[in-house]
């Protein structure tokens, strides 16, 4: 419901048995992998916001993104011991799915890391890429100072890096714990990275982007990204790829920006659309194999966060939601 805090208990196991048989164009798999993301919070409203996402209903089997191996096939492009992906894959163990809704995966793409089809080069990193080329304005040589929010998430870990792939020259993460902020700078090339849960944000992004900023990732909304777009230079972009900070609270998508932050917004020309990575699947293809490629090479830092068992998956999307990942937030279904 609206206004309402996600919890594990939400969640319940159940046992039941699935057919023994399977019909034409149908495959029987054994789930390996699940994702938990902050966009399943609209799916527990009665109303998601969304004409694309439907609500999750009482008492029926949750979904989401998921991997699995095809145990037996009826579907002629699916063969015993393919691994499969789709964006509805139902939490359970073991499921008979529509062959013609699953995509086939390559692991050799990923060095055999299946799970990062859920994270890296899947969704989030399409998200990631797609956001930065399609709203960032991010150019080669500009000098461009970027911040990231949510920036030791899934998104926002993948965020700040591409900035600097696509041609940032500085890039700025603000995440909640030391240790997330250590990550971002040690690990994943990062300049500076501010924990927004100690000292003033304000007057740390003042000295950690004396130019301003020209491009902001917004994961969070709320007082962080007030924080940030007063800080932002004339005709500067947010990529508003999600307000994470709101999501429990009744308010509408995109939620509207304080008023003195909008004027801001508006007297320096800064650009906020919405941004829907699922508007930007014609470009799937060749930005998943852009990002295999950056993972290959070792461009692209990937951390995952996972919690194993299918028991467990509320008490992950409830971790995810209060921060308690760093990089994308997988539940091992393998057992
Ligand atoms: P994520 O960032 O891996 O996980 C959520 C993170 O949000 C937490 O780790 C937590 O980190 C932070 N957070 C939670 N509550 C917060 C609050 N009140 N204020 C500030 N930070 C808070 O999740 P993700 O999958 O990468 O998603 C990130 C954002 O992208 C979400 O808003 C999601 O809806 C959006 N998204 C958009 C699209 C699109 O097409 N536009 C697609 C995918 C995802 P801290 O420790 O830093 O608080």
């Amino acid at each position: 419901g609206k206004n309402g805090v996600p919890v594990a208990e939400n969640f319940r196991l159940e046992q039941s048995t699935i057919a023994d048989t399977i019909q034409v164009g149908q495959v029987r798999v054994r789930t390996l992998y699940l994702s938990v993301d902050p966009y399943m919070r609209c799916r527990m409203n009665e109303d998601t916001g969304s004409d694309y996402l439907l609500p999750w209903q009482l008492s029926e089997v949750a979904d989401g993104g998921g991997i699995g191996v095809v145990e037996e096939s009826k579907h002629d492009n699916l063969a015993k011991g393919d691994f499969v992906t789709s964006f509805k894959w139902p939490w359970q163990t073991v499921a008979i799915l529509d062959g013609s809704l699953l995509q086939k995966l390559v692991p050799q793409l990923v060095n055999g890391r299946l799970s990062y089809f859920l994270g890296a080069a899947g969704i989030t990193g399409l998200t990631a890429l797609l956001g930065i080329r399609e709203k960032g304005h991010v150019a080669v040589g500009a000098n461009q100072t970027m911040v990231v929010s949510g920036a030791a998430g899934a998104c926002g870990s993948l965020a700040g890096q591409i900035g600097r792939l696509e041609g940032c020259s500085r890039v700025v993460g603000i995440a909640g714990t030391d240790e997330k902020c250590s990550i971002l700078v040690q690990e994943m090339g990062f300049d500076a990275a501010i924990n927004y849960k100690k000292g003033n944000v304000a007057e740390q992004l003042r000295e950690l982007c004396p130019g301003g900023v020209d491009v902001y990732f917004d994961n969070v909304g709320g007082d962080i990204s007030d924080t940030v777009i007063s800080q932002m230079n004339q005709n500067s972009h947010i990529i508003l790829c999600g307000q994470i900070s709101q999501y429990n609270k009744d308010v509408p998508y995109p939620p509207p920006l304080p008023p003195d932050i909008e004027k801001i917004r508006k007297e320096r020309n800064i650009t906020r659309e919405r941004f829907l990575v699922l508007n930007y699947m014609d470009k799937q293809e060749a930005s998943v194999l852009q990002l295999c490629q950056w993972i290959q090479e070792g461009k692209l830092k990937v951390r995952e966060t996972v919690v194993e068992g299918l028991a467990n998956i509320g008490a992950a999307f409830q971790s995810m939601m209060n921060g308690g990942n760093i990089g994308k937030q997988i539940v091992s279904v393998s057992k």
